[in-house]
């Protein structure tokens, strides 16, 4: 079979509609109960064939690595490396997702360039094998191999796929702070936590299995906001303004400091988009976005 020469991907981002610690394990990671779910907005990745090895990284975002600390490098290093493979790749990275802002960004990216080289040199591995690589290269990589909605354990590789949540728009409002992910889980104080800054992960699994859109909304929670708001209250100030805006609900993704809210009319979720975006609440967030859950498996972006 004649090799692939050009490639278009594209990389979603995801939000967690739920997000509970269980406990700190001896190795440092920390294992989690998380609901997962991909959304719209996307990076897109064109892998092209070089003749000569090696791998070549270019991006738009002058900020981003472009060595082996980029994600999409690990990725392509990782496949060819293990096959032997003599040609090169040159991966143009253009980002849309956030960066540092908790909707698994790099991880998708590095997904996407898993599938790709996968494709590409006709290695013919499985869904499955990707994802048992992925976990190599971050802990949500195997999730953002997979997509969708999904349950994910673990240190996040342990992954269960749940039913479609109906469709719904998404608002999401990145505040102009930078939030590390290793700040976030180092002071989550799991011994203090109460009962109620847990969130009801059971009863939000239930509810998307019976696709009760507005029983799971209701339960959204992520218990890394008891680090987030008290040092960065502007999150809680923009989840008080997406609901008042009409969201039925609204959360953190991940280690923050994005936030989304979750809208059932189309009308409300513009008008929504259009306050934060240029109205008198544009001072909360820096960049925003209006998408919808992502649930086809889709992943070229047709160049
Ligand atoms: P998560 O939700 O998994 O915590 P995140 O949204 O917090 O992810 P990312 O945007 O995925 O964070 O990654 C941010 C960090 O990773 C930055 O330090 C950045 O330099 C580095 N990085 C490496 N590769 C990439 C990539 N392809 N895209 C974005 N960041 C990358």
């Amino acid at each position: 079979m004649p090799m692939i020469r050009h490639l278009g991907l594209k990389a979603y981002g995801k939000i967690n509609l739920g997000l509970d610690v269980l406990k700190k394990r001896e190795d440092g990671y920390h294992e989690v109960r998380m609901i997962m779910q991909t959304v719209g907005l996307y990076d897109k990745i064109d892998l092209y064939l070089k003749e000569t090895p090696g791998i070549t990284v270019e991006t738009n975002l002058y900020y981003l690595p472009v060595n082996e600390n980029n994600l999409v490098y690990k990725a392509a290093k990782l496949l060819m490396d293990e096959f032997h493979i003599n040609h090169g790749v040159t991966i143009h990275l253009k980002k849309f997702i956030p960066v540092s802002a908790g909707m698994a960004g790099g991880s998708s990216d590095a997904a996407a360039v898993l599938f790709g080289v996968n494709k590409m040199f006709n290695l013919g591995l499985s869904m499955e094998a990707l994802m048992e690589r992925g976990v190599k290269i971050g802990a949500d990589v195997p999730y953002c191999v997979m997509r969708g909605t999904a349950l994910s354990e673990g240190i996040g590789e342990i992954l269960t796929p749940l039913p479609p949540i109906p469709q719904c728009q998404v608002l999401i409002a990145k505040p102009g702070i930078s939030v590390s992910t290793k700040f976030v889980y180092e002071h989550l104080d799991a011994a203090s936590l109460r009962p109620s800054d847990h969130p009801d992960i059971d009863g939000m699994i239930a509810a998307i299995r019976e696709r009760d859109i507005y029983g799971a909304a209701s339960l959204l929670g992520n218990v890394l906001e008891t680090v987030t708001i008290p040092e960065y209250p502007v999150i809680a100030e923009i989840k008080d303004r997406l609901k008042s805006l009409g969201a039925v609900n609204a959360l953190m993704s991940g280690s923050g400091p994005t936030v989304f809210g979750i809208f059932t009319s189309p009308k409300a979720a513009e008008e929504a988009y259009e306050e934060m975006r240029y109205g008198k609440s544009a001072n909360l967030a820096k960049s925003v976005y209006l998408t919808n859950f992502y649930n086809t498996k889709e992943v070229s972006h047709g160049k």
